[in-house]
C-alpha cells in the first residue's frame, strides 16, 4: 500500500500477538450478506485447514464480531466444541476434554456485525451528489491485520489459500471483489446473490471488497488483461488518465520481469473516507479519491503522483501478492520493491510515450523527494529502526509502515538496481516471481536469488552487500579532517 504515517498511528489497535495454531489453511469459501442501508452484515465462514501437530487448542484469528455458531468437523464427523474469543484470537476446545490431533479439519462458522465508519475492517463512508443526496459505500481495509475483525481467519501473510468469495446484498448496489463475477442472481425481492471466482492461494489482509452506484470505465492491457476504473456518476472523464496509467503498468511490469500478470481483471475504485493513499488488494486497488481522480486543469506534480502511486500498487499484484510476505517482520521488502519499481516503470513509460508536461528528470526529482530525502530525515531519527525487524504484535505490525520501510526500502532497492544493472535486477526479479508464485518468500529467498543474478552478470553477492544496512539502523556517515 502507499501510507500516510499520521493517519495510521491514529489507526493502531491494541496490541497482541501474532501467533497461532501450526496450521495449513487449504481453502475459505466466505459468504458475506451486506446490508448497506442498515449498517449490517452476517458473514459464513468455511474453513478448510490441516493441524500439524496435536494440540490442547485450535486458534484462529477473530474480533469484535458476534459468534452464532461454529461446528467442527474432522473426516466428516463433527467434534463439538466450545470456543473463547479474546485478544484477537479465537480458540476452540473440545468439549470432551480431549485434544485435537494432527488431521485435516473443516470449520464453518456463522457470526454477525456492524459495519462502522473506522476506516479499518468492512467499513462505511459516502458521498454526497450535486443534489447534496448522500450516496453510500461499503469497502474494506484489512491490511496488515484486520481481516480478523472481518471474518475468522489465520491472518498471517504467508498462510495463504484460495478464497470463494459470495456476496448478498441490496439489488441497488454494485459489487466488486478480487476475482471477476462468477454468477448474479436475484435471491429475494431485494437481495442479490454475486459469486466471485476463487481467487489463487492468497493472503488473509488481501481480501477485499467495495459495494456502491459508481460507473466505470474499462480497456484491455496488451496481454488481455480487463483494466477497470471505477467513478461517482459525472466523473467519469477524470479517471481515464489513471486507468490509461494502470493498464500501460501492466504492460510493462510484464514485459520488464517476464511474468505475466496472475490474474484475468484489475479494478481501480476510489473510496471517499480512505485512511491511507492507495491498497492493492489482489485484483482491486482501492484508492483515496483526491489521489485519483485529475482532468487537464489539474496541477503537473497532482497528474505525476496519481501515476506514482498507480504503478506502485500494480507493482503489488506481483510483489507482496502473488509472492507474499514469510512475515510482516520483512515489511520493507514489498514496500521498497514497489516504491522502487513504480518510478522504474514511470521512466520507461515516459521514455517509450514522451510526455513534454513530465520529463525524466520530473519523475527522477520526484523519486528523491518521495525515497531518498524522507530515508535520510528518518533514518538519522532517534526513533529508526532496522529494516527487518522482530514484530511482536498487530500494533507493531501496523507501526511498521513507516518511512524507513518505504523510504530507505525504496532507496536500498534502488542502490540495489545501479549496483547490479538493469539486466541483472530483471533477471534476478524475473527468477524470484516465477520460482515463488502463489506462495511466500523469506528475506533469504530473496537476497539467494538475486544472488544468483549477481554473480551471474556482475560478479556482485547481494546479500553480502545488503546485510548491514537491513540489519543496521541509520546509515553510514563519512567524515573528513583535513588542513585548511
Ligand atoms: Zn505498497
Amino acid at each position: 500500500m502507499v501510507s500516510f504515517l499520521p493517519l495510521l498511528l491514529s489507526l493502531l489497535p491494541l496490541l497482541s500477538s501474532l501467533q497461532i495454531s501450526d496450521v495449513t489453511p487449504t481453502s475459505y469459501s466466505l459468504l458475506f450478506t451486506v446490508y448497506v442501508d442498515y449498517a449490517q452484515y452476517q458473514g459464513l465462514a468455511d474453513i478448510k485447514f490441516d493441524l500439524h501437530h496435536t494440540e490442547q487448542q485450535i486458534v484462529l484469528h477473530g474480533r469484535d464480531f458476534n459468534i452464532h455458531r461454529i461446528m467442527l468437523y474432522q473426516e466428516r464427523a463433527e467434534i463439538k466444541t466450545q470456543y473463547n474469543m479474546t485478544d484477537g484470537f479465537l480458540s476452540l476446545t473440545r468439549e470432551d476434554g480431549e485434544g485435537f490431533e494432527a488431521a485435516s479439519y473443516f470449520v464453518r462458522i456463522q457470526y454477525s456485525n456492524s459495519i462502522h465508519k473506522k476506516l479499518t475492517g468492512i467499513y462505511l463512508s459516502e458521498y454526497l451528489d450535486d443534489d447534496e443526496n448522500v450516496h453510500q459505500i461499503v469497502g474494506t481495509h484489512f491490511e496488515p491485520t484486520e481481516a480478523r475483525s472481518a471474518y475468522p481467519c489465520f491472518d498471517l501473510p504467508h498462510l495463504k489459500a484460495p478464497f470463494t468469495i459470495t456476496i448478498d446484498h441490496q439489488s441497488k448496489y454494485h459489487v466488486l471483489s478480487n476475482t471477476l463475477i462468477k454468477d448474479s442472481r436475484q435471491i429475494t425481492p431485494t437481495l442479490t446473490r454475486t459469486s466471485f471466482l476463487p481467487t489463487p492461494p492468497m493472503s488473509t489482509y488481501l481480501v477485499a471488497f467495495v459495494l456502491s452506484d459508481y460507473g466505470y470505465i474499462s480497456k484491455s492491457s496488451s496481454s488481455g488483461v480487463l483494466c477497470r476504473a471505477f467513478f461517482i456518476p459525472g466523473r467519469e472523464d477524470e479517471v481515464v488518465a489513471a486507468l490509461d496509467i494502470m493498464t500501460r503498468s501492466i504492460d510493462f511490469y510484464e514485459d520488464y520481469i517476464t511474468a505475466v500478470f496472475p490474474l484475468p481483471k484489475l479494478d481501480i475504485v476510489p473510496l471517499p473516507a480512505f485512511g491511507i493513499g492507495a491498497m492493492e488488494n489482489w485484483g482491486l486497488i482501492t484508492i483515496r479519491e483526491e489521489f485519483y481522480y485529475t482532468d487537464n486543469e489539474t496541477r503537473f506534480d497532482h497528474q505525476l503522483f496519481m501515476k506514482a502511486i498507480i504503478t506502485h500498487e500494480v507493482a503489488h499484484m506481483w510483489f507482496g501478492d502473488s509472492v507474499s510476505l514469510s512475515s510482516w517482520n520483512d515489511l520493507w521488502l514489498k514496500e521498497g520493491m514497489a516504491q522502487m519499481l513504480m518510478f522504474v516503470a514511470l521512466e520507461h513509460m515516459s521514455e517509450k510515450h514522451p510526455d513534454p508536461s513530465v520529463t525524466i528528470s520530473d519523475i527522477q526529482g520526484t523519486m528523491l523527494a518521495f525515497n531518498f530525502f524522507p530515508a535520510i530525515k528518518a533514518d538519522s531519527s532517534p526513533s529508526t529502526h532496522a529494516l527487518s525487524m522482530d514484530l511482536n504484535s498487530t500494533g507493531e505490525a501496523t507501526s511498521a509502515f513507516d518511512a524507513v520501510s518505504y523510504a530507505k526500502g525504496a532507496s536500498l532497492m534502488n542502490m540495489l538496481r545501479y549496483s547490479l544493472g538493469e539486466r541483472s535486477l530483471r533477471h534476478g526479479l524475473s527468477d524470484y516471481i516465477h520460482k515463488y508464485k502463489h506462495k511466500s518468500a523469506t528475506l533469504l529467498d530473496f537476497l539467494s536469488t538475486m544472488d544468483t543474478a549477481g554473480k551471474i552478470y556482475g560478479g556482485i553477492s547481494v546479500s553480502e552487500f545488503l546485510n548491514k544496512w537491513i540489519s543496521q539502523a541509520g546509515y553510514p556517515v563519512v567524515t573528513k579532517e583535513g588542513v585548511t
